[in-house]
């Protein structure tokens, strides 16, 4: 089947037998975040924790 990526607006085409595809069919197509952009957003946010912490030390 193929999917958007809700980021990048990629399309891909993705198997229609995958974890992935079911979870998709059951939800809106909106859901769908490419690898790419999935790694993105996990970088960020494993930054921002980090940096969090860095300053919540700094605090103390
Ligand atoms: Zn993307």
């Amino acid at each position: 089947m193929k999917v958007k990526c809700v980021l990048c607006e990629k399309i891909n085409d993705i198997d229609d037998d995958s974890i992935m595809a079911k979870r998709l069919r059951n939800r809106p197509i909106h859901t769908y975040m490419c690898d790419e952009c999935y790694e993105r957003i996990t970088e960020k946010t494993t930054a921002r924790l980090a940096s969090r912490e860095e300053k919540d030390l700094n605090d103390i």
